[in-house]
């Protein structure tokens, strides 16, 4: 990270951003800048905000950032969800392959806690003042000009920003005029997922299940607070197709797990047809470099993966406090968005690498990138790699 330069307040630097999407990764970068005095604006293509029927597990990694950003966020997320104290791997027919106590708290400083994205969604959002997030705000592309970026969107609304952050997900807009990549890879997979209001003598509230077919199918069973279960299943397909009717969806999981041992033809025969989320699985290979002039990414604009590890989230909220960081102690933003791609492109190409190794996905054996990342991966065990992946510390904490 470059030099504090004490004459350059953040505020000088970038007294307007522009942050695209109002997803996990917006909300949070928009509070830390909003927090150094930096005037930051969200525009998000959705008319309200509204969840995804899912549940997420935020490790000490993410919680760490989204702590030095905001504690008192941290400890509204640890009253709303749920933490996992045992991990329960599972054959599918039930019977246990093996128990893990989980001992991230006390190694740490954080546990693996579990959250209904909704509830995680809201207490971000509370953090910002109603008028900070423009929803109904499609992004169609942006030029940059003397004054900065122009952003442009959908209804013929221009916006004028210092710096604009594509915290657009996958099928990113901002990337698409920056990096020029197409359209997300389909990984083969499947997914369906539903939050339910459940009890089942087989779901302890601090324990987490997970089951595995022999067959790519797996099925996932999580306390996320206040009496709801997240459960999320997948299976191999070689059509990403998608059904239309939701009593089909969830015929459709009924038959994909049949025969599965218990809670999982309890847990999917309780969920509302309409609950339940198919979608196919998507992930980009790792990239080089992934800002230009004024314009940068974060979260899954800039790094999706296929959700094998749970950092998807967490990564976003290491890139919203670095971010912060880097604006907060550069003399201009081309050195801020350089020393935020130093601090979080090898990180996050690690982690890319490692999903798509656990999540037996393989990138083109010709991608120098991906090849460095594998590497580096390749060569450290669970134990390392899980030390090194949760004990993320920001330069500055
Ligand atoms: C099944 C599943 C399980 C997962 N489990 C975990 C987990 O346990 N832990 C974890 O850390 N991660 C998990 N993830 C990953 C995690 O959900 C994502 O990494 C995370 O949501 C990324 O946040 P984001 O803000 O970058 O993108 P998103 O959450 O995708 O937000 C992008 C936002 O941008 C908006 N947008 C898109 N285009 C435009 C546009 N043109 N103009 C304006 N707005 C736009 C979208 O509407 C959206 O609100 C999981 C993912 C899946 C699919």
């Amino acid at each position: 990270m470059s030099e504090n330069n004490p004459t350059q307040s953040p505020v000088a630097l970038a007294s307007r951003v522009a942050i695209i999407g109002a997803g996990l990764g917006g909300l949070t970068l928009a509070l830390a800048l909003r927090k150094q005095g930096i005037e930051t604006q969200v525009y998000e293509k959705a008319r309200e905000l509204r969840a995804v029927g899912a549940g997420l597990t935020l490790f000490p990694n993410g919680l760490n950032s989204l702590r030095a950003i905001d504690a008192g966020i941290v400890e509204s997320l640890k009253s709303a969800g749920s933490q996992t104290r045992m991990l329960n791997l599972k054959k599918s027919t039930g019977e246990i392959i093996m128990q893990s106590p989980i001992t991230l708290l006390a190694k740490y400083g954080q546990p693996m806690l579990n959250i209904r994205w909704s509830r995680l969604q809201e207490i971000l959002a509370a953090g910002l003042p109603k008028e900070a997030i423009h929803l109904n705000s499609r992004c169609i592309g942006y030029q940059e000009n003397d004054q900065g970026v122009e952003v442009d969107f959908e209804d013929g609304k221009k916006v004028q920003a210092d710096l604009l952050i594509g915290a657009d997900g996958i099928n990113s807009v901002v990337r698409q005029m920056l990096i020029k990549d197409g359209s997300p890879r389909y990984s083969g997979r499947l997914s369906w997922r539903a939050v339910v209001k459940y009890n089942h003598e087989l779901l302890g509230s601090d324990e987490s299940i997970f089951m595995l077919g022999n067959d790519g199918k797996a099925f996932t069973l999580i306390d996320v607070g206040d009496g709801y279960i997240f459960w999320s299943a997948g299976a191999l397909s070689a059509d990403a197709n998608c059904l239309q009717n939701a009593v089909e969806v969830k015929s459709r999981v009924l038959e994909v797990f049949a025969g599965w041992g218990e809670p999982v033809q309890a847990i999917v025969a309780a969920t509302d047809a309409n609950e339940i989320v198919e979608r196919p699985i998507y992930d980009r290979p790792p990239l080089e470099s992934w800002s230009q002039g004024r314009v940068t990414l974060l979260g899954d604009a800039a790094h999706p993966v296929v959700p094998v590890l749970g950092q998807g989230a967490n990564m976003a909220f290491e890139d919203a406090w670095e971010l912060q960081e880097c604006l907060s102690h550069a003399d201009s933003i081309e050195t801020a968005l350089a020393s935020y791609e130093k601090s979080r492109i090898h990180r996050t190409q690690v982690i890319q690498a490692r999903s798509a190794f656990q999540g037996a996905r393989s990138y083109d054996a010709d991608s120098e990138t991906f090849l460095r990342g594998v590497a580096e991966q390749a060569q450290m065990s669970q134990s390392e790699f899980e030390d090194w992946l949760y004990s993320y510390k920001s330069t500055s904490l």
